[in-house]
């Protein structure tokens, strides 16, 4: 009796190891991929009043860093509603960081800058060993750094065409900070997205150096990331804004292979 009972003991185990085994052998590959795949939120700047959400989508693969990044600027809607799309987006390799609403409490008042705050996008550092002027600019800038952010685009938006001479918008542009990869990019994502205008002064244009002190400036300039700012103009429908921005960024993940 005791001998039977060892042996459909060691049947049982055996039979419960061989099941775990095919299983770990046949299990469905999306699940595994699933498995180290992520998706976490981090607050920058915590503790003060200037706390914003990171969202920190990481596809478990090796593969480019990319950085979205909106609401620098509290007024340029499009801006921060584009780069809000992309905090539930799904990527194939590297990892997406979203910074949907950079100056949280300008896109709270929909002002360039918070109540009695300073212009975000003047407050990175100026010179390779400078630092950031307030609490979330250092912050945004060390996420570049430990991040080790390769791709950086910056929603914006100007509030005229830049083609209209009459005025000094930079709506419709894409501002870059030149490098070997950069460059070649600038052009691609601009002439894409111009395909799909018809009238010329709503086409983009392509500029060069965004303003120092910028967060494109600094991470294109001090840290070497491949960094660039897209304005939109605000004299476009909010949906067009909304939607020139967002494939501005898939443009730039799909060329990076990542969608
Ligand atoms: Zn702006």
């Amino acid at each position: 009796m005791k001998k039977v009972r060892r042996n459909t003991y060691y049947f049982l185990v055996s039979f419960l190891s061989a099941v775990m085994i095919l299983t770990a052998v046949f299990a469905n590959p999306a699940e595994i991929e699933a498995a180290t795949a992520s998706q976490t939120k981090k607050v920058l700047a915590s503790s003060k009043v200037s706390a914003t959400e990171l969202y920190i989508i990481d596809s478990g693969k090796p593969g480019p860093v990319v950085m979205i990044v909106g609401g620098i600027h509290g007024n340029e809607i499009a801006g921060y509603r584009a780069a809000s799309k992309f905090t539930n987006a799904k990527i194939k390799k590297g990892k997406l960081l979203v910074l949907p609403q950079a100056n949280k409490r300008a896109v709270a008042i929909s002002r360039r800058t918070a109540s009695r705050g300073s212009d975000l996008n003047r407050s990175f550092p100026r010179t390779s060993r400078g630092s950031a002027n307030t609490y979330i600019a250092r912050d945004i800038y060390k996420t570049v750094k430990d991040y080790k952010v390769d791709w950086l685009i910056d929603m914006h938006e100007g509030f005229d065409y830049y083609k209209n001479k009459k005025t000094n918008s930079v709506g419709q542009t894409l501002i870059y900070y030149p490098s070997s990869k950069m460059t070649p990019m600038a052009k691609k994502i601009v002439n894409t997205v111009n395909k799909d205008i018809s009238k010329s002064y709503r086409k983009f244009t392509l500029l060069r150096y965004p303003v120092k002190g910028s967060l494109a400036r600094s991470s294109g300039q001090f840290l070497g990331v491949n960094a660039f700012i897209f304005e939109t103009s605000m004299k476009q429908t909010l949906s067009t804004r909304i939607n020139q921005q967002q494939k501005a960024a898939n443009i730039l993940l799909r060329e990076l292979g990542m969608l």
